[in-house]
């Protein structure tokens, strides 16, 4: 192939991805898609630029703008989250939690997190699985105990497990909360006191819930004891990729040195004026959509256990988040159900459940599917929306139905839900395929 042959055909791909995500149902839980303001942004000057240190401090030249949107970002952060500090420049959900550890921890420190299994997400991880935790910063990860029935931290265990700890001198140094598989909210009211009593850091990895906890309906952890509160920006939150570290004026010097120059150098100033376009977004209709989200995770739920899916969560109703977690061992494994599916334009992604670990399953075949709804609730879909979904699924899944044939109804379904709701500009599609050349 030339090299103008290859130049080619990076847009041929980039247009077929488009057109595909245009005729499927994206329900991978830490996705959702942005607005047509915050695409514009992305394209904008800013992302050409370098404005390292902090507004008025810059180290650089040029920034008279770029420190006048990064304000606004800030202040709104503050606001839709009620914090007192914002910074508003990690560049992701991952280096957020380095700059928390950073400012926090020091290498050999011990650090509470949920394992994989149990919700974790690997840059909690252990340095022999590669987490950043562990790996990068050298923490020693323990994990709370886990009550796989209620798919949660089990309170009491953990506190026997850190009471025990702090008798072998082995003190934890930071809590970490929240996590990927992520149904109902974390016991932080019910540890923060106790974990405190240790001099014990807590964050909260709020990257999959930081819309709803936007929104009002999950669980609020800056009033519920917490320290420290990371997060991705693109996952219930509204795009573009990024992170955000929220805390308390107490916090702020160690904070904004971990983020700069500890972890970052240029903070990709386009994506940092693309969330203040997503924030502003969300104080405005953020209630509304996470409302929505949340009661279309459970409709989905329901359905699938109404068609005999093993829905997890079940004693607590499934879920009270995004996300809908199904346990398919009765037909294959996570691994072949994420490949069949995505023949079907239904994608989704695999996932370790409780008892996977133990069973000897891997991340490759693990025993569950993870599905999320906040992009399709950004495309304007309701709960009566959420049983053909799961009808859907349940074609590809149970019936084995041919995968062509379903494509072709998911295609039909999916002409209904063209444009990006909850915003101020809506104007073009969702998927529409923007050509700039
Ligand atoms: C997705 C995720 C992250 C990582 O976020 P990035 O923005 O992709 O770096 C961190 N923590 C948790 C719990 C996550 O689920």
């Amino acid at each position: 192939m030339s090299v103008k042959e290859s130049y080619s055909d990076i847009f041929e791909k980039l247009e077929r991805h488009h057109k595909w995500f245009n005729e499927s149902l994206p329900l991978i839980a830490s996705e959702n898609i942005p607005s047509p303001a915050v695409r514009e942004v992305l394209v904008s000057d800013f992302g050409n630029r370098y404005a390292e240190g902090w507004p008025g401090e810059r180290v650089y030249a040029g920034c008279t703008y770029i420190d006048e949107v990064e304000v606004i970002c800030m202040r709104l952060a503050q606001k839709l989250y009620n914090a007192e500090f914002a910074d508003v420049r990690p560049p992701s959900g991952v280096l957020a939690n380095l700059a928390i550890y950073s400012a926090f921890a020091r290498p050999h420190d011990i650090m509470m997190a949920p394992s994989i299994p149990a919700g974790g997400h690997i840059s909690h991880g252990k340095r022999e699985h590669a987490g950043t935790a562990g790996l990068v910063h050298g923490l020693d990860v323990e994990f709370y105990s886990f009550d796989a029935t209620q798919m949660n931290i089990d309170v009491d265990k953990t506190k026997q497990k850190v009471r025990q700890m702090v008798q072998d001198g082995r003190t934890p140094k930071m809590a970490m909360f929240g996590g990927s598989l992520f149904l109902f909210p974390h016991p932080v009211k019910e540890l923060a006191d106790f974990l405190k009593g240790h001099d014990i850091h807590i964050n909260y990895d709020a990257a999959h819930v930081a819309g709803l906890i936007a929104g009002g309906v999950f669980q609020d952890p800056l009033r519920e004891g917490v320290d420290t509160m990371t997060m991705s920006t693109h996952k219930t939150l509204f795009g573009p990729q990024g992170g955000l570290i929220l805390g308390f004026e107490r916090h702020m010097e160690d904070i904004k040195k971990s983020v700069f120059p500890g972890t970052t150098s240029s903070h990709h100033i386009h994506h940092m004026a693309a969330k203040a376009v997503a924030f502003a977004e969300m104080l405005e209709f953020g209630v509304s959509y996470a409302q929505q989200v949340v009661a279309n995770a459970k409709a989905l739920a329901e359905s699938l256990s109404d068609m005999g899916f093993k829905v997890l969560g079940e004693d607590n109703g499934f879920t009270k988040s995004h996300q809908v977690a199904v346990n398919v061992l009765d037909y294959s494994d996570g691994g072949n159900v994420e490949a069949d599916l995505e023949k079907a334009n239904i994608i989704v992604n695999r996932q370790l459940i409780p008892g996977d670990i133990k069973a000897g399953r891997n991340y490759f075949h693990p025993g569950g599917i993870r599905l999320g709804v906040s992009e399709i609730t950004r495309l304007g879909m309701k709960e009566s929306a959420m049983k053909e979904v799961a009808n859907y699924i349940k074609q590809v899944i149970i019936d084995k139905k041919n995968a062509d044939t379903i494509k072709d109804s998911v295609r039909l379904f999916r002409q209904d839900y063209q444009n990006v709701q909850y915003c101020f500009d809506g104007k073009l599609g969702a998927y529409e395929y923007i050509k700039l050349r």
